[in-house]
């Protein structure tokens, strides 16, 4: 007889019933997805909302992580990877570096650069369109997902201009997406307690309200497994799925799991896989109108994401090729999965994997070879 820990008294089943009629769940019936003990059955019920949602297809892309700099004005309490300047792990990459980054990525055939990095102490505003502009001049063919909310608050700052005047000059240099980073956790408990010198949840809303009044779509991510209680996620995944009713500009939802080594919360450890694995359910169920659940592996491993594959997620990330954000926190995943072993991931799941671009259409596969371009200098 199974344990009467796992024996559902929760709520589960008339949930259950609710999904199956298409009926939005509640803040209540998130909490109630929290405290059961049945993963198996929240896995099942939000793979049966993922099937209905995407069928069996599972997207990948071939993308490259650019972090440009982690020197930052700020010290998150969560962040391993801000450094000041002089200390040692600081960097920044020069202008030729990040063109080499791109020239690669290029050549291995991707289609994404990921651009993230802290809010650098010196850099002017007008740094950022240039960098925009010299990857884009000369691989046009790259889609450039940069800056997160928070970046975008700081250029805002710096420029003294509004957050939409700074988007509308990044897109016109090459921007074509927001990621999501930078949320955390959408309430001001967690913001006053962790990153409260860093923009808070109803900036972090409104930045992207405004990325998308303008055409420009964004992901959302949620970072999980710190001081985060449970109804405090349900409140996170409410206001963005109110803001996804008003706006329809996220493309996918991301739970990022806290990694703490070298932060100043170290002492809270780390959660295990069965956490990622309910994140990316309970996720499932709550964003009815999300079109996309992501499973990040560098963070969960590749292994755990399978899982997530066969319990709400439809969506990977990527091949990445270069990552400092999660590993100067110790994680031990590698920073480069090929296409090929990600589409083996994805089909031993049971699924089918479909390679996409960044806003989810699909590219055939295999994607014919490129020539290779000049060495490219800034200068
Ligand atoms: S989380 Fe971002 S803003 Fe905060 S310290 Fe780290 S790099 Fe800086």
């Amino acid at each position: 007889m199974a344990p009467e820990i796992l024996i559902d008294k929760s709520g589960l089943l008339e949930i259950r019933r609710r999904v199956e009629r298409e009926e939005r769940l509640t803040a209540e019936d998130g909490l109630a997805l929290y405290a059961t003990h049945d993963i198996a059955a929240l896995g099942e019920l939000a793979d049966f909302a993922n099937r209905r949602m995407n069928g069996l297809r599972v997207g990948y892309n071939v993308n490259r992580h650019i972090n440009y700099s982690n020197l930052c004005k700020l010290s998150c309490m969560f962040c391993a990877y801000a450094k000041k300047r002089g200390d040692e792990g600081g960097y920044e990459f020069s202008m030729d570096e990040i063109l080499e980054r791109a020239r690669e990525a290029y050549e291995a055939g991707a289609d994404e650069l990921h651009i993230v990095g802290g809010l650098h102490p010196d850099y002017p505003y007008a740094y950022y369109p240039e960098m925009l502009r010299a990857i884009k001049s000369r691989y046009p063919e790259l889609h450039l997902k940069g800056f997160t909310a928070v970046e975008i608050d700081y250029f805002a700052e710096l420029a003294g201009k509004s957050h939409e005047a700074v988007l509308e000059e990044l897109v016109e240099a090459g921007l074509g997406s927001l990621p999501g980073g930078g949320a955390e956790i959408l309430t001001d408990r967690v913001w006053k307690k962790l990153y409260r010198d860093k923009m808070g949840p109803d900036k972090w809303i409104d930045v992207h309200r405004r990325a998308h009044s303008i055409g420009v779509k964004s992901n959302a991510t949620m970072l999980h497994g710190h001081i985060e209680r449970d109804d405090e996620k349900v409140t996170h995944m409410l206001r963005i799925r109110e803001l996804q009713d008003e706006t329809h500009g996220f493309m996918t939802f991301i739970p990022l799991r806290f990694h703490p080594e070298n932060t100043n919360i170290a002492q809270l450890g780390i959660v295990h896989g069965v956490s990622s694995v309910r994140e990316i359910a309970v996720s499932r169920l709550l964003l009815d109108n999300m079109p996309h659940i992501k499973t990040y592996w560098i963070m969960t491993s590749l292994e755990v994401s399978q899982i997530c594959l066969t319990m709400g997620a439809d969506d990977m990330d990527g091949t990445v090729v270069e990552e400092k954000i999660t590993h100067m926190a110790g994680a031990t995943t590698p920073e480069n999965v090929s296409e090929a072993d990600l589409r083996r991931v994805i089909e031993g799941a049971g699924r089918i994997p479909y390679r996409r671009d960044t806003v989810y259409n699909e590219i055939p596969y295999p994607a014919p070879a490129r020539t290779p371009r000049p060495v490219a200098s800034a200068i």
